[in-house]
């Protein structure tokens, strides 16, 4: 079987480990772009992740048997629409079914229209509209909160929780006219009532008929402890069982999966691939704050170090249909990911530095470590070559045995300007 993988981060390493143990055989695993932590599983091939027709060309000219999409952009591209074309499979959403992700405006009409439990909103394309709906008191009174959120997609900047109208106002301003994210991202913008709760995101796999569940896992995005300082695209993840408890799970797939699903199926969606539901576990019920067509990074670290069944098989399912047949099975266990990170991260990350150590920390028992953003050296030594750099990730019989694996592995590494956070899980 020869199987590609799409991308190059911490996310894609997971993917071609946990694809790298399948018992088909004779397997070839390819990741493009991939990194030097992936080039330990997979053969990598300098191809961008958006390049779709040179992608294409690729999976045909090597018989690719299945190709697996890592990040939102190439699957926002149409690579599934167009690997499809030739005759390629490939499990992802469609770029129609992406829109569930690469248009926040379009997911909110979605949800309205399907009945599935999200915050109120009003969809804006000026400031001047902006400023009428958040002055009408539609969102309650002058100091209450208010989320801006820009329609498309924006590498997870587009978000402002405004702690009160003006705040809102200045967020409008920001996102529409102030180059905080790319101007077609920012053309319209969604506003919405602030929810308050606990976080959730609820991922499973779907084939355009069944699906199955992940287990629930939880991130941190913020850079610092106690979730202070800038939003990065994470600084680690877990799975524990009461990340959503068993009846908030049974409640979010009655009110949530199934409609979401069903929903797809109605508007012709035909969602295939992993979906993502970031939930907000309210006083009155599960709400979803947004879907993504594709794994988190680091959720997808935690969650695949869980997977017992065999992963190929899985996305083979997805790709052609028949997921309803296929074994999904998840260790009964706890899982961390803590990414350690460059110095200057998120804003500037310095790159470049040697990484000492990684061969102790991998043997910490139960311990993965994911490589997110590593160069090899001339002397076979890694180098840091992004912001976010490696994701060490472990399994425990607890969420505290997981963590205490991760961080036991994580004090053995070290470069100049290492830094990660020490309340992962916490809180
Ligand atoms: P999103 O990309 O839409 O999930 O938003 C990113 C983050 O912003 C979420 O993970 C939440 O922490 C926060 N957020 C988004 N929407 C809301 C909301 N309606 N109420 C409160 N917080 C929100």
């Amino acid at each position: 079987m020869n199987i590609l993988v799409i991308g190059g981060g911490g996310r894609e390493h997971a993917l071609a480990w946990a694809l790298s143990k399948s018992v088909r055989r004779p397997l070839a695993l390819y990741c493009a772009p991939g990194n030097a932590g992936i080039a330990e599983v997979a053969d990598c091939v300098d191809i961008g992740a958006t390049d779709v027709q040179a992608l294409a060309q690729f999976a045909g000219e090597k018989g690719i048997d299945l190709t697996v999409v890592g990040s939102e952009a190439p699957l926002a591209a149409g690579l599934v629409d167009e690997f499809e074309r030739r005759g390629l499979k490939v499990a992802g959403a469609s770029r129609a079914a992406a829109r569930l992700e690469s248009s926040k405006a379009f997911a909110k009409h979605f949800m309205a229209r399907h009945k599935v439990p999200t915050a109120r909103y009003r969809v804006v394309s000026s400031p001047r509209d902006a400023q009428r709906v958040l002055t009408s008191g539609e969102f309650g009174p002058e100091d209450s909160s208010v989320v801006v959120k820009a329609d498309g997609l924006a590498a997870g900047k587009g978000v402002i929780v405004a702690r009160s109208r003006s705040e809102a106002s200045s967020a409008v301003n920001v996102l529409m006219e102030g180059g905080l994210v790319g101007a077609d991202a920012a053309k319209r913008l969604v506003l919405e009532e602030a929810l308050e709760g606990r976080e959730a995101s609820l991922l499973l796999f779907a084939d355009g008929r069944d699906y199955a569940l992940m287990p629930a896992a939880r991130d941190h995005k913020r850079v610092g402890e106690r979730d202070t300082g800038p939003n990065t695209g994470g600084m680690g993840a877990i799975t524990a069982p009461d990340v959503l408890d068993e009846e908030a799970l049974a409640r979010a797939v009655r009110e949530i999966v199934e409609p979401t699903l069903e929903g797809a199926r109605a508007d012709r969606l035909d969602f295939r691939g992993v979906l993502f539901i970031g939930l907000m576990l309210t006083p009155e019920g599960p709400r979803v704050l947004e879907y993504n067509v594709r794994f988190g990074d680091p959720e997808a670290e935690a969650i695949l170090v869980r997977l017992r069944s065999d992963l190929a098989e899985i996305f083979e399912a997805v790709a052609r249909g028949g997921l309803g047949g296929v074994n999904v099975e998840w260790s009964d266990e706890a899982s961390a990911c803590v990414v350690l990170a460059a110095r200057g991260y998120p804003e500037k990350p310095e790159t470049g530095a040697r990484i000492r150590g990684l061969e102790e920390a991998s043997r910490v028992p139960s311990v993965q470590i994911f490589h997110a953003g590593t160069a090899r050296a001339a002397d076979g030594s890694y180098t840091t070559a992004g912001g976010r750099v490696l994701g060490v990730t472990a399994t425990g019989a607890t969420l505290d045995q997981a963590l205490a694996r991760c961080y036991d592995s994580a004090s053995r590494i070290n470069w100049d300007g290492v830094h990660y956070r020490r309340d992962i899980g916490k809180f």
